[in-house]
């Protein structure tokens, strides 16, 4: 059956398990050659034998789950939040991912749960406590996870216990943005609006992708006696340029992530001497289901993907992880800036690549958009993301 992308508003509505099978299995090849434990002396004795990862079927953390299973044989368990297909649509693409995952996880022997609900309720967080035990009793090693991953992007969440539901939105906060958008399928620009958030909605936005949720999973672990001495946490973050910080870093998501950072503070004093800690990580901005749709960074990153791909800096989710373990989460000395954050968006920030990204922002034209910016490979990207690759 021929299946096509249905885009709207540069939001894709299906996807093609075949395209979706090939993306993983393509993120697998990549991390088998880059990521091994006998490179590293540290990542023989840190390396993580058991990873939960939250959020496991798409962008950073399916990227983060293939480096722990593939890169350093880790048993993997995995809870997402995915639509299976129906007679009428097809599912997410976070659906097919997860299948192909275990399949390829089976082939090489590696012990694989993926679940799927949802990873705000107290229900997938006793599911995902009983898969852990599940697969480490299938692997034959001790119930303890040395990697936990948090890597959610949700535009909702419940309260698990008042059963309030609170939504996120992407607001700026203050005062109005307006900023050039562009739109990846005609490389149309068009301005995007957003009037300034109120209260409420900062709240709930802090609440839904805010690091609440992360404290309440390092929680329910730890009562049930899961981590060990080798536990790392991770949460990620981005920050990106002055340009977008309006609508980003200074804006509702921003927020949020300035909770993610206070959490993180707090897991680190709560479980001091316990665990081995916990990171936020600021990643670089990539095309995933979520980045597509927040104004500005569809523009941004096709500059950014030209002039990084021209300089032969550029990279995707999955070598952005295995950067992140190999040479900065599994050295025995995590290096961190200022704020105890991990910096994987060093390269999109450097100053040359920042200097020519600006440059490149000022002279496009929607006459010349084709040619001064990468929105081909930003499409691209984006459409793989589906499933929907060249080649089916
Ligand atoms: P994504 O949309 O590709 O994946 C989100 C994941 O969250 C999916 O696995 C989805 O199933 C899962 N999920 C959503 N709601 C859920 C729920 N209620 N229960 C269980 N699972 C649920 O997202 P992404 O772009 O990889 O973002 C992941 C993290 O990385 C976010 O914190 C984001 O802010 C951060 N980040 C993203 C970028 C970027 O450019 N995409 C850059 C830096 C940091």
């Amino acid at each position: 059956m021929e299946i096509k992308p249905m885009i709207r508003n540069n939001i894709c509505l299906n996807a093609h398990p075949e395209g979706c099978a090939l993306n993983v299995k393509k993120q697998i090849e990549y991390t088998k050659k880059n990521l091994k434990i006998d490179a590293q002396q540290n990542a023989a004795k840190l390396a993580p034998k058991l990873a939960l990862v939250v959020g496991c079927s798409n962008g950073y953390g399916l990227a983060s789950r293939i480096c722990a299973g593939f890169g350093y044989g880790s048993v993997t368990v995995g809870l997402s939040f995915e639509n299976e297909p129906s007679e009428k649509r097809s599912g997410t693409p976070g659906f097919y991912n997860n299948a192909v995952f275990d399949l390829e996880a089976e082939k090489e022997g590696l012990v694989s749960i993926s679940l799927n609900g949802d990873a705000y309720s107290d229900e997938m967080k006793t599911k995902t406590i009983d898969a852990v035990r599940q697969a480490a009793a299938k692997a034959g090693i001790p119930a303890k996870i040395d990697l936990f991953i948090y890597s959610l992007a949700s535009p909702a969440r419940t309260d698990p216990k008042t059963g309030v539901l609170y939504k996120s939105v992407i607001k700026p906060i203050g005062t109005a943005f307006s900023g050039k958008t562009l739109n990846m399928m005609d490389g149309t620009f068009s301005t995007a609006k957003a009037e300034p958030a109120t209260e409420e909605e900062i709240f709930n936005t802090v609440k839904v992708m805010g690091g609440e949720d992360w404290e309440l999973w390092m929680d329910s672990l730890d009562s049930e006696g899961l981590f060990s001495a080798n536990t790392c946490t991770l949460a990620y973050t981005y920050i990106g340029p002055e340009l977008s910080w309006d609508i980003y870093k200074n804006g509702t998501i921003g927020k949020a992530k300035e909770d993610l950072e206070r959490a993180c503070c707090d897991i680190n004093k709560k479980f001091s001497g316990k665990i081995r800690g916990a990171w936020v990580s600021v990643n670089k901005a990539l095309v995933t289901r979520s980045s597509a749709v927040i104004p500005i960074i569809p523009f941004y990153i096709s500059c950014l993907f030209k002039v990084m791909k021209e300089m032969g800096l550029h990279e995707g989710c999955i070598e952005q992880i295995v950067r992140l373990y190999r040479d900065r989460l599994y050295l025995m000395d995590v290096p961190v800036d200022s704020e105890n954050r991990i910096r994987i968006d060093d390269w999109e920030m450097r100053e040359d690549v920042q200097k020519a990204v600006t440059e490149r922002m000022k002279i496009v034209t929607p006459e010349n958009v084709f040619e001064e910016t990468d929105i081909a490979g930003f499409k691209n990207d984006f459409l793989e993301v589906h499933g929907f690759l060249n080649s089916v």
